[in-house]
């Protein structure tokens, strides 16, 4: 599996176009070299029982690399990783984050962990548990596909995240008619009233970049400012942003 796994890196921007850092996303090859979409081999991995080991590997070989680029560059900038959430209430998650800031060299806040809102009606206590145990040995907490789910507001106010990433399919709508716009005019508010910032996935026209804008979105994450870099790729645009 190693070999066939990899990552690309999706840089994220504040509104004023300023780099946040990467998203790290799984990638997979088939044995005839032809692309694997995440969301067809993802679930397939979960259902399998090997999605801990494909975050964990995409985990450990970003932050790896993350590590050596701001050792590099000395730029100021944020790791983001995915992960399950099954495996982060296993046992030997923390365990395994403490190794990756160990070995990768990368201070802790300079990591974020995207979690689903799922993992607020799942389990929530024991999730609760685990979450504030990252928080206390600094990384960020993200909750992903915001909106998509079914949480409730008064969880949302005790959930210790940092950020709120507002899923692409609000994102894709919210031109086409008023009420989307205000939908996602107040999802960013809520994130706001939380003491979150906010993230919009999926930008892809300057129409909703702008709308974004006038509606007080705090950081962008999409194609029409970046696409999936490889890593090599990816430092490229970190060396040229800082010269900029
Ligand atoms: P996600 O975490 O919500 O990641 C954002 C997805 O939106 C990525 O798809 C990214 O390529 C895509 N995206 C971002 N901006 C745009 C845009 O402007 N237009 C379009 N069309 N797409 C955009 P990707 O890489 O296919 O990943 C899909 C999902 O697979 C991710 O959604 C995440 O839930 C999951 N995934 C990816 N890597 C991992 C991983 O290492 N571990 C786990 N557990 N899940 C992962
Ligand atoms: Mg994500
Ligand atoms: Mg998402």
């Amino acid at each position: 599996m190693s070999d066939s796994l990899y990552f690309n890196l999706q840089p994220q921007f504040d509104i004023e176009h300023k780099l946040r850092g990467f998203e790290a996303l799984a990638r997979m090859k088939d044995s005839d070299g032809s692309l694997i979409s995440p969301g067809e081999f993802i679930p397939v991995a979960e259902k399998a029982g090997l999605i801990d080991k494909v975050d964990i590997s995409v985990f450990r070989n970003a932050a790896r690399f993350f590590g050596e680029l701001i050792k590099k560059t000395g730029a100021d900038i944020t790791l983001s990783v995915n992960v399950s959430v099954r495996h982060l209430m296993k046992n030997d998650f923390i365990d395994e984050i403490r190794s990756i800031i160990d070995t990768c060299g990368v201070p802790a806040d300079k990591l974020e962990i995207e979690i689903t809102e799922s993992i607020m009606i799942d389990s929530a206590e024991k999730a609760l548990q685990c979450i504030n145990e990252i928080k206390r040995m600094g990384l960020k907490i993200a909750i992903d596909d915001f909106g998509t789910g079914y949480s409730s507001l008064s969880y949302l106010i005790n959930f210790p995240a940092d950020m709120l990433k507002v899923d692409k399919s609000f994102i894709d709508k919210m031109n086409s008619s008023d009420s989307s716009k205000q939908y996602v005019a107040a999802i960013i508010s809520i994130g706001h009233i939380m003491n979150f910032d906010v993230i919009s996935e999926g930008v892809e026209q300057p129409e909703q970049l702008e709308t974004l804008r006038s509606i007080g979105c705090d950081f962008i994450q999409g194609f029409i400012w970046g696409r999936p870099l490889s890593p090599e790729a990816a430092e490229d645009l970190v060396i040229q942003m800082m010269h900029s």
